[in-house]
């Protein structure tokens, strides 16, 4: 089997071709998620993936082939099996005969979705967004509990608002204010996702901002809303929010290494993400002891260059 860069990851065998989150559709396709640049139809998908793509797009016939989550098919001349990934809820990696792509992918046990496990594979292809030794993230449980205790305090002056990227992060956030039983709401479009993860079984436990109501409105609550309503100048209703005193954060694991205070209207940045930092990247491509590896997406060339020189294994970037 041949793996290439053909406007996505393509694996080849004969005359077959089988692409990995492509940008269009493709004959032969494998979404590993429903991040917003992998709404592709007529691939084969995880069932929550479907679903979440059927919430996003606002429509109910979403064609797709879904494939569960530990369930093998026959893709074209593939033989298929997709596991748990840990980025976000139906994330999964792909194993196509014995080549191993990660998709985007979390070592660290997911707050809403389980975390991937290695896998032994003869080639790996891995995600790099912090392929970079310099992209180390501080200890993730401490993150949560550093932002936990934050919302608590915050709480007691008034509401908290909480800024993240509107699928994955934002239901891990919803679920966190669940631990602490705070009253949580959330812009609908969220809400319509988080509708989803309670429909696989996760505790979602918030309400829509257009069924919110003044009681609930005019006591101390969470706010967990998408990134973009926090950047300069922040909307009417994010105004009223600080004028009375709300607190707000931006959550991403980017803030670990950018400062994003002056972009935004925010007093406290949490470096939480929903990807392997460096050192789990690292540590996963050792265990899965590929023969050969591509790295794709972010810091391709740094993450191929370490993984050559400190594991020994052969590796180069795929696009
Ligand atoms: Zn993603």
């Amino acid at each position: 089997m041949k793996v290439l860069w053909d406007g996505a990851v393509c694996l080849e065998k004969g005359p077959e071709r089988l692409y990995l989150d492509p940008k269009r559709r493709r004959p032969q396709a494998i979404v590993t998620h429903a991040h917003l640049d992998h709404m592709v139809e007529g691939a084969v998908m995880t069932p929550q993936t479907r679903d979440i793509m059927v919430a996003r797009s606002g429509r109910e016939d979403f064609p797709a082939r879904v494939v569960p989550l530990d369930g093998r098919s026959a893709v074209g001349g593939f033989e298929v099996e997709l596991s748990e990934a840990g980025h976000v809820l139906g994330s999964a990696m792909v194993k196509a005969d014995d080549t191993l792509y990660t998709g985007d992918f979390n070592t660290f046990t997911g707050i809403t979705c389980g975390a991937a496990a290695p896998r032994k594979c003869d080639t790996l292809v891995i995600e790099a967004t912090y392929g970079s030794p310099r992209f180390v993230l501080p200890d993730q449980e401490g993150v949560v509990s550093d932002l936990l205790s934050w919302m608590e305090s915050g709480l007691e002056e008034g509401s908290v608002i909480l800024g993240s990227y509107e699928f994955g992060k934002a239901q891990d956030l919803v679920a966190l204010a669940n631990s602490i039983r705070a009253p949580v709401v959330v812009p609908d479009r969220i809400g319509a996702i988080c509708d989803v993860y309670r429909r696989h079984g996760v505790t979602q436990d918030c309400t829509p901002l257009s069924r919110a109501g003044d009681v609930l409105l005019g006591s101390p609550h969470v706010l967990v809303t998408s990134r973009r309503e926090l950047k300069h100048p922040v909307p009417e209703h994010i105004g009223r929010y600080r004028r009375k005193g709300a607190a707000a954060a931006f959550v991403s694991g980017w803030t670990a290494f950018m400062n994003y205070g002056n972009s935004h209207d925010i007093d406290v940045q949490f470096p939480f993400s929903n990807h392997c930092d460096f050192n789990r990247i690292m540590d996963f491509v050792e265990r899965c002891s590929p023969r050969k590896v591509y790295t794709v997406h972010g810091s391709c060339e740094a993450l191929a260059a370490e993984i050559r020189s400190r594991l020994g294994i052969d590796a180069e970037p795929l696009e």
